[in-house]
């Protein structure tokens, strides 16, 4: 059964079960195994010879139980699938894709900077602590650090097969009756692509522009040296294209993807602010500066968070350091082996 995009209930998007968000677009959201983001959004793309799921879920079970019953209400099976098309190389992203052409077939595509990280996940042993961690040691956590072994999902180097195609920034897909232009949107990591439909003013916004968040910077296995910067500079770029009705990789569909572009350009201009005053206040490492911010749309404290989301507001506070850096705003100094010290004033290393 499908309902008209109008009917979306903000609240209620992640339930299971196929709705036509736009026309010929279809919108499957799966499971996740953790509560956080509630679900992920795949998207079924069909031409008369095609069908594409552009972004394919977590592979668990539950996930492909629902993603089968979501197909089976618009006639298909997974084995009609021809296409996987993935934004970024994350978990809840590109794993299932994986394991249903390991079943089924069909063509896998990713974007071609992804590279360096499936690479190194190809190189990675299970027990390889997570690159994380020596960020976490720069940023002045060394504790948190020392736990971060058992902090990712277990690690399976076949979960990470590599694609069959490689997309190139502003490649154009044809898919039948639609084309897309793949675009290049590092920042939440550094291959991770977005996909515009021009004709019908419809942009596939992956976890670049999320509606309800924003997303986890850098968060990858080889981090750029700067991906707030990169993310910046890739919101900015979207803001060179005409508008259009996002369609994200978690949260509900139909939202300007330039009002959500400036509410989170405004969000960072405010953290930078905020980073800047607490190192003015004293706070000298990512990990001090972390705790004298609040985080989440409830305004949590630091140390209320769990171990993950602690690393990840850590980590995002370290990006933002590094940008007041680059700016010229912060000196810093040390990260040899121990933390990188942040104070106002102009560079001195
Ligand atoms: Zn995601």
């Amino acid at each position: 059964m499908t309902e008209p995009a109008e009917d979306l209930d903000w609240r209620c998007w992640h339930e299971p079960g196929s709705v036509e968000v736009a026309p010929g677009v279809h919108r499957l959201p799966l499971s996740l195994p953790m509560d956080g983001l509630r679900a992920v959004n795949v998207y079924v793309l069909r031409s008369r010879e095609r069908v594409m799921l552009l972004d394919a879920g977590w592979a668990i079970e539950r996930a492909e139980a629902e993603l089968v019953d979501g197909l089976d209400e618009l006639g298909l099976g997974i084995g009609d699938v021809t296409d996987f098309l993935v934004t970024h190389a994350h978990r809840d992203h590109y794993t299932m894709a994986a394991a249903l052409r390991r079943r089924f077939g069909a063509r896998l595509t990713l974007g071609e900077p992804e590279r360096v990280n499936m690479e190194a996940l190809q190189r990675r042993e299970p027990w390889d602590v997570v690159p994380q961690r020596e960020l976490l040691i720069r940023s002045g956590a060394p504790d948190l650090a020392e736990v971060m072994g058992t902090m990712d999902a277990p690690f399976d180097r076949s979960d990470w097969p590599m694609p069959d195609v490689w997309v190139a920034d502003r490649q154009q897909l044809d898919l039948g009756d639609r084309s897309m232009t793949a675009i290049h949107t590092p920042g939440h990591t550094r291959g991770h692509f977005i996909f515009h439909d021009e004709a019908h003013q419809l942009l596939f916004t992956g976890d670049h522009v999320l509606p309800h968040i924003t997303p986890s910077i850098g968060f990858e296995q080889v981090p750029p040296s700067s991906p707030l910067r990169d993310y910046l500079a890739s919101l900015h770029l979207l803001k060179t294209m005409p508008d259009a009705t996002m369609l994200p990789g978690h949260g509900a569909v139909g939202a300007s993807v330039h009002e959500r572009v400036d509410e989170l350009l405004a969000h960072h201009d405010d953290r930078l602010d905020a980073t800047l005053t607490a190192v003015a206040s004293g706070a000298a490492t990512a990990h001090e500066v972390a705790r004298c911010l609040t985080w989440t749309g409830r305004g949590r404290r630091l140390d209320e968070l769990d171990d993950f989301n602690r690393m990840l507001a850590i980590l995002e506070t370290y990006w933002h350091l590094e940008v007041l850096a680059e700016r010229g705003r912060l000196a810093r100094s040390g990260g040899d082996s121990g933390p990188v010290v942040f104070e106002t004033g102009g560079r001195t290393s």
